[in-house]
């Protein structure tokens, strides 16, 4: 369904079958997906539907000359329809909705009346065009005319694999055919213009579901004219030095995480070992020097990169960015919602390369943390940014959380999510395909084998060695760390499965039928059997942990964050007495935690309730410095909540690491 890598030569593994995927249950995952069924899709089609609020379609009808009027909305919005799409595509597969499958049939019919007859489809320019103006395509890259391209190749895919239909897909190859012609004709124009680079992958997936090898010399050409700059390039586009030769995340994290996603397309096909030593050593500095716990992608509003460069001339701004090695600040930190979906479409990949667990690793970390908290308990608010701490009368003037262009808030405004965001609505229809897209997460095929990457109640349908095969799952992860997995193959037949043992875990038992399995390859307990009426047991200590950070990340020195398997904790105001700061709790290196089960917002996760320490107030609000106050830490009750759930509760402050104390 995401990526079919089915005929890939270098992929260990491709997605299931559209329609073969269900999450039942009450799990956090199981919530978030029903409520986005029934709330966060159509909520955001009304809103992508109607004039009044976005133009999103609204758009498509005036550059087809069907409706008058003029263009609104931000570039990029052409694509973050095609997101929505996207997510609608899939629902309504599954559910029959037709209100969706009306907006579908209606969106495919404007988009082909507004694509130009050489393919290129882009409702600001197109407008402008029909208005007199000189506009042209691929004049300006801040237009991001390819990252909407990439968003509608891969809506058509998805579309067509899910339905069978060709009505996106027409549209899509008359766009890539639009691009060849480019390629040919003005290369300079699609290396400038190839902001936040979602073609690379759409290229490529257009190229698995037609079979035109003309697509994939086409994903080639892109990425060779993607970098090579030098100093006519920027970190912030990841285009200084060719594509082969990074080896360092950096600059604006989502152009980023869609670049490294296209990168490992095009070396599913090809093999090709300059790119995956690229992706392997940008992922290896990602994961071990640039990564927030929470899955956040992107620590700096703004800055410059390569920080401290040897070569004066060498940094460069950048903005919504990786920053420096280490550097990970908390109240600051931007985050924004597409990159760690970005993570994910990477780790995806890189996951079919190589059948390494510790990709899975990574997309289960952002499933549990960042995207859950990218969207409201009602399943129709977003952050844009995600931040891992939240304090009152914070001097330091954030852009709003919402929106990034509007004007700077209040010091003393505390972020909340909004339900539609005019100037930039590009995360929450990410969100909302993501939502809709978790199911097929949870497995991966090949012909002989199958892969359980998460730990979902639900089931899917595949064929082990050609027989039809049954795989149900039931489990209460992640308050509880038992999974029942029951494979029923219509015939016995010969394969093998693969359960992922998580990083984070220690001492994971998997058996099958009562037998311990020993035999563990990357990351994966491997079960190479006779399959016909089975049941596979995982059994994982949910331990709830003390996890400290590399000395080098000054901004948590002496701090803990606190994971439960593999969710994130933090404390908020909510459950603090009123006259207390985040900054003067402590946690006592031996507190003992005592589980509770979640209600309301919380159904379906485990709290955490233990004493921790309330320190002396340290200095006046007026003061940089003060001596240190030697009285000693009061006991403090506190409680803890998912950082997936935060901000449901009003206004306040949060954070996820907190002092320890020793
Ligand atoms: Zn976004």
């Amino acid at each position: 369904m995401l990526t079919d890598t089915s005929a890939s030569p270098y992929a260990q593994m491709t997605s299931m079958a559209p329609g073969s995927c269900r999450i039942t249950g009450a799990s956090p995952l199981a919530v978030l997906r029903d409520r986005g069924l029934r709330v966060t899709i159509p909520t955001m089609g009304r809103i992508m539907f109607d004039p009044s609020v976005a133009h999103a379609y609204q758009n498509f009808l005036v550059a087809a000359g069907d409706v008058p009027g003029k263009h609104d909305g931000p570039p990029f919005m052409d694509g973050d329809l095609y997101k929505w799409l996207e997510a609608a595509t899939v629902m309504a597969t599954e559910t029959g909705d037709e209100e969706l499958s009306g907006f579908l049939a209606e969106a495919a019919v404007a988009i082909r009346r507004a694509q130009r007859p050489d393919g290129y489809v882009h409702t600001r320019t197109i407008i402008a065009q029909r208005q007199g103006s000189e506009a042209r395509p691929l004049e300006r890259r801040l237009d991001f005319e390819t990252y909407n391209f990439g968003h509608l190749m891969t809506l058509a895919c998805v579309h067509h694999r899910a339905t069978g239909e060709d009505a996106y897909l027409q549209l899509a190859i008359r766009v890539a055919g639009y691009l060849i012609d480019v390629a040919k004709e003005h290369p300079e124009l699609l290396s400038d213009c190839n902001i936040c680079p979602s073609h690379y992958m759409g290229v490529v997936e257009l190229y698995r579901t037609t079979s035109d090898p003309a697509f994939l010399e086409l994903a080639g050409r892109l990425l060779d004219l993607h970098g090579g700059k030098g100093y006519e390039g920027s970190d912030d586009n990841q285009d200084v030095r060719p594509v082969r030769e990074q080896r360092q995340a950096v600059g604006h994290s989502v152009r980023a995480n869609y670049l490294y996603a296209g990168m490992a397309d095009y070396a599913l096909e090809t093999g090709d070992e300059e790119l995956v030593a690229a992706l392997t050593s940008i992922w290896e500095d990602l994961v071990t020097r640039k990564l927030y716990v929470t899955g956040g992608c992107g620590a700096l509003y703004d800055g410059a990169s390569p920080d401290a460069a040897q070569d004066h001339r060498a940094p460069t701004r950048v903005h919504q960015a990786y920053g420096r090695a280490y550097q990970l600040p908390n109240t600051t930190a931007y985050n924004e919602s597409c990159a760690s979906l970005g993570l994910i479409m990477w780790a995806w990949r890189m996951l079919a390369l190589t059948g390494e667990a510790r990709y899975a690793d990574e997309i289960e970390r952002v499933l549990y943390n960042a995207l859950p908290a990218m969207i409201g308990a009602d399943g129709k608010t977003y952050f844009y940014t995600n931040p891992l701490r939240q304090v009152r009368d914070l001097p330091i003037p954030l852009r709003r959380a919402g929106n990034p262009l509007d004007s700077v808030p209040p010091p003393s405004q505390e972020r909340v999510r909004q339900e539609y965001m005019t100037a930039c609505f590009c995360c929450p229809p990410n969100v909302a395909r993501f939502i809709a897209e978790l199911p097929y997460y949870t497995y991966s095929r090949n012909d002989t084998d199958l892969w359980v990457h998460q730990f979902v109640s639900g089931r899917t349908t595949t064929t082990v060695g050609g027989v039809p095969v049954v795989v149900e799952q039931e489990t209460e992860f992640p308050v509880a760390g038992q999974s029942i997995i029951r494979v029923s193959a219509d015939a016995p037949t010969r394969g093998v499965v693969r359960v992922r043992i998580p990083g984070w875990a220690d001492q994971t038992v998997v058996t099958v039928d009562g037998v311990a399995v020993e035999r563990i390859e990357k990351g994966y307990a491997v079960i190479d059997q006779e399959w016909r009426q089975n049941t596979i047991r995982v059994e994982i200590p949910m331990r709830t942990r003390l996890t400290v950070a590399h000395h080098f990340l000054e901004e948590t020195t002496n701090q803990v964050c606190v994971l439960r398997g593999p969710v994130v904790y933090c404390v908020e105001s909510a459950d603090l007495p009123a006259d207390i700061g985040v900054e003067s709790l402590a946690i006592p290196a031996s507190i003992t935690w005592t589980e509770e089960p979640g209600t309301d917002i919380f159904t379906g996760h485990v709290l955490l309730t233990g004493t921790a320490a309330r320190l002396p107030d340290q200095v006046p609000a007026d003061q940089l410095y003060a001596e240190l106050n030697q009285a000693d830490p009061t006991a403090l009750d506190i409680r803890l909540v998912p950082y997936a759930r935060w901000g449901n509760r009003g206004p306040g402050e949060m954070s996820v690491w907190l002092q320890l104390l020793r």
